[in-house]
């Protein structure tokens, strides 16, 4: 067994529940569904996405601000005014916004506009950032490196705990394998593992695991009934068109049909999709 500590079930005082905002709680009987772009590419774009999802049973709106790109020719997103994108959009439609932070001078900013800190892939063993991140107070989205093990992974996110934040929640995000007709290869034996070893949340992200939009939705209702709590997808209001991640991107009217269908699902595993929150714009 690993000698994490914090991050295991076995730990004496394992909180099993990470608050996204009151009352969205990662963890609890209710599944926690996040959506949005890949990246934030205007006001306009991310207008569009939360006028639609809002009404929909999601509860957290996703979208790049800082991209880790491949290339780096590649559009690295718009920084600060991405920032300030999510955070109007989070004042219209009172959605709570899921953001990537890549290195410890981004903290301060990402978490002055973003509800939850994303640590992607690329930066699961980025020690420096992990340890950043435990002293500060926002929930952690962190999600599995591309090829690391689950020792890795726990031992990522014990990095967060053991400095004082207790907030962090796992997302399985699929992991390099042989085979080039998926992205990735969702790893939902891990999810189980996961969700058995840890305390903590465990999320999937269908997106990137299969980076083909037609696979999602089914990879999506095999996530929740593999026990996760809950999902991260991608959807963009002209696929197509989309600056980052194109192919595995949803429309919204293919997101919110998504999302409905997951109740049968949920219902079989104990769980619930939970209704759509009330919005005064
Ligand atoms: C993302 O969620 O925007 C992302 C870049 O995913 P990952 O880090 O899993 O590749
Ligand atoms: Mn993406």
């Amino acid at each position: 067994m690993f000698n994490a500590k914090l991050a295991l079930k076995s730990y004496p005082e394992a909180i099993n529940t990470v608050s996204l905002t009151d009352p969205v709680t990662f963890g609890g009987q209710e599944i926690v569904i996040i959506g949005g772009p890949c990246t934030v590419e205007s006001l306009e774009q991310m207008d569009t996405v939360a006028s639609q999802l809002r009404n929909a049973p999601v509860q957290g709106l996703r979208g790049g601000a800082f991209k880790p790109r491949t290339s780096p020719y590649s559009f690295q997103g718009l920084g600060l005014e991405g920032l300030k994108i999510l955070f109007e959009i989070k004042q219209r439609y009172q959605i709570p916004i899921v953001t990537e932070v890549m290195s410890t001078d981004q903290i301060e900013l990402v978490a002055t506009y973003g509800d939850m800190l994303q640590v992607g892939s690329r930066n699961m063993q980025n020690f420096e950032l992990l340890k950043a991140l435990g002293k500060v107070n926002k929930p952690i989205l962190l999600k599995r490196g591309l090829a690391a093990t689950l020792e890795e992974f726990i031992f990522a996110a014990e990095y967060i705990l053991s400095e004082g934040n207790s907030q962090v929640v796992l997302c399985e995000r699929g992991i390099r394998s042989f085979d080039s007709y998926t992205r990735n290869v969702l790893d939902l034996g891990a999810v189980v593992a996961l969700k058995q070893l840890t305390c903590l949340p465990v999320i999937v992200d269908p997106s990137h695991a299969a980076g083909r939009r037609e696979l999602i939705e089914p990879l999506a209702k095999a996530a929740i009934a593999a026990g996760a709590d809950g999902l991260m997808i991608e959807c963009h209001p002209h696929p197509e068109k989309s600056v980052s991640d194109a192919q595995q991107a949803l429309s919204l009217e293919e997101m919110v049909n998504l999302v409905y269908s997951l109740e049968p699902i949920a219902r079989a595993v104990g769980r619930s999709i939970p209704q759509p929150m009330p919005v005064s714009v």
